[in-house]
C-alpha cells in the first residue's frame, strides 16, 4: 500500500499551471493499492498576506475543485490543513532541526521575498511546514510541479536527519514530477512560471475562468514576431509554453503540433489552444460550481479532517516520544 500526499495553497484560484503540473495527476493516483491525502494548505497561504473573506472562499473552492477533478472522498482523504493541528506542531520540531542557511537557499523564498519591504519569517520557514505535511502521513510519493522539487529534497534531508538523530520514524518520500508541463509559464512573461498569486490575471488561466475569459487570455498571450509554431524554450518561450499546454490538453506530440501548424500563423494556433483549454477546464469548472454551494462539501471536509487527525496524531505521538516530549 502506497501513501500519496499533495497539497495546493488557497492563495488564489488554481491555474492551468497547477492543473497541468500537479492536479491532473491527483485522481489517477487513487488505486486499490494507494491511500491518497489531498490537502488544502491554508497555513502555507498565510505566509503572504491574505484577505480573510477571500481565503475562506478560496479554501472551499479548492476543496470543491479537488472533488470536481475526480478525487473520490470515499477513497481519498480530502481535508484542510489548519483543521489538523499536528501539521503546525510537527513543523515546529522540524524547524528546530533546520538551519537558516538551508532555508535561505530555497529559490521560492528568494523569489517571493525579492523586492519586498518586509518579509514574513514564515516565508523562510515554509519548507519545514511542507515537510511536516508530508511526513505526518508516512508518505511514499508526492506528486508536485517542478518548482517544488527543491522543497522535496529538503523534506528528505530533514526526515533523514530526524531519523538519524532521534529514531527511525519517518518514511523518506519520493517526489513525482510530470515529464511534460511540470512548469507552465506565465502567459504575459513566459520566462517566469504561471502562478495563481500573480497580480496580473492575464498572466494565467484560472480553473474557474469562463470560456470567454479563457479564449481572451490565450489570444493575448505573449509570443514573438516570427510567426512559426516551433518548440524552442529558450528562444521562443511563449510559443513553446502554448505548445506544451496544447500538448497536455489534446495528447498530441510536439512533432504532431509542429506539423499541423507548419503552414499556419499564430492566429489559428492560438484559436486551437484556446478551444483545447476550454474543453479541458470547462467540465471541471461546471462540476465545481455545483459542489461549492453544497453542504455535502462540508461533510466531506469534516470527515476528511477526522480521518487525517487520526493518522497525524499517531505520528506526532511517535515524534514526541522520540525527542523527549514525555513525562
Ligand atoms: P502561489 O503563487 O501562491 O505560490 P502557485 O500557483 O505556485 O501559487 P501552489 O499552491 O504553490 O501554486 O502549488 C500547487 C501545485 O502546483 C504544486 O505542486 C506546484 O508545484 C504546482 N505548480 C505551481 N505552479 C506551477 C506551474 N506554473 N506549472 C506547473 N506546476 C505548477
Ligand atoms: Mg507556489
Amino acid at each position: 500500500m502506497k501513501t500519496i500526499f499533495s497539497g495546493v495553497q488557497p492563495s488564489g484560484i488554481p491555474t492551468l499551471g497547477n492543473y497541468i503540473g500537479a492536479l491532473q495527476y491527483f485522481p489517477e493516483m487513487q488505486t486499490d493499492d494507494s491511500h491518497c491525502f489531498y490537502c488544502v494548505v491554508n497555513q502555507h497561504a498565510i505566509t503572504v498576506p491574505q484577505d480573510k473573506a477571500e481565503l475562506k472562499r478560496n479554501t472551499r473552492s479548492l476543496a470543491a475543485l479537488y472533488i470536481a477533478l475526480g478525487i473520490d472522498p470515499n477513497k481519498s482523504t480530502v481535508f484542510v490543513q489548519s483543521e489538523v493541528p499536528a501539521h503546525a506542531q510537527l513543523a515546529w520540531v522540524l524547524q528546530c532541526i533546520s538551519t537558516i542557511g538551508e532555508l535561505e537557499r530555497m529559490t521560492q523564498y528568494k523569489d517571493k521575498s525579492a523586492g519586498a519591504e518586509s518579509v514574513s519569517s514564515a516565508l523562510l520557514t515554509y519548507p519545514p511546514l511542507m515537510a511536516a505535511d508530508i511526513l505526518l502521513y508516512g508518505t511514499d510519493i508526492v506528486p508536485v510541479g517542478d518548482d517544488q522539487k527543491q522543497h522535496l529534497e529538503l523534506t528528505r534531508t530533514l526526515a533523514e536527519r530526524f531519523n538519524k538523530r532521534f529514531n527511525e520514524i519517518f518514511t523518506i518520500p519520493e517526489v513525482q514530477i510530470a515529464k511534460e508541463g511540470a512548469r507552465i509559464m506565465s502567459l504575459q512573461h513566459p520566462e517566469k512560471k504561471m502562478s495563481k498569486s500573480d497580480v496580473n490575471p492575464k498572466a494565467y488561466v484560472s480553473m474557474l475562468d469562463t470560456d470567454a475569459q479563457i479564449r481572451k487570455k490565450i489570444k493575448s498571450a505573449v509570443t514573438d514576431s516570427e510567426g512559426v509554431v516551433v518548440f524552442n524554450k529558450e528562444e521562443k518561450p511563449g510559443v513553446s509554453n502554448l505548445m506544451t499546454i496544447l500538448r497536455t490538453c489534446t495528447k498530441q506530440s510536439i512533432a504532431e503540433i509542429e506539423a499541423a501548424y507548419a503552414n499556419k500563423g499564430y492566429g489559428d494556433f492560438k484559436n486551437d489552444v484556446a478551444e483545447a483549454v476550454v474543453a479541458t477546464i470547462g467540465p471541471i469548472r461546471d462540476r465545481h460550481d455545483e459542489l461549492v454551494a453544497s453542504t455535502e462539501l462540508d461533510r466531506i471536509l469534516d470527515e476528511g479532517a477526522e480521518r487525517a487527525n487520526k493518522v497525524a496524531r499517531k505520528m506526532l505521538r511517535k515524534v514526541e516520544k522520540a525527542i523527549g516530549f514525555t513525562r
